[in-house]
């Protein structure tokens, strides 16, 4: 029986061992100036850790053009997603309001009739 194809981020890239004998960990880089680009850091390297500082790029280098075309598609797609996030607020908002209203006209017909 054939293996599934690795999706996404596993494709055909085999973990090298890094310098403490651990298998290196496959990430993708979001920076602007390196967007989607695939490297490999040692396991233990976390946010304000290093681990021992290993370190290698899987992917090669976008051409500028490509890089520059990645980052506005990237800062674009943020964009659209703070809209939505505050769209989605005011959205909560308005149904809060909504809300409290008919509790205020329920509670003031309940009084009148
Ligand atoms: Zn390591």
């Amino acid at each position: 029986m054939r293996k599934e194809p690795p999706r996404g981020e596993e494709v055909a890239v085999a973990a090298p061992d890094c310098y403490c004998g651990g298998l290196a960990r496959l990430q993708t880089s979001w920076i602007e100036s390196n967007p989607l680009r695939r490297f490999f850091v040692c396991p233990k390297s976390e946010r304000g850790k290093k681990g021992c500082e290993f370190f290698v790029w899987v992917d090669i280098e976008m051409p500028p053009c490509e890089r520059a075309l990645m980052a506005w598609l990237l800062r674009t797609k943020r964009e659209f997603e703070d809209q939505i996030g505050r769209a989605r607020a005011r959205e909560k908002l308005w149904i809060a309001l909504f809300i409290s209203w008919a509790f205020v006209f329920m509670i003031w017909f309940g009084n009148v009739v």
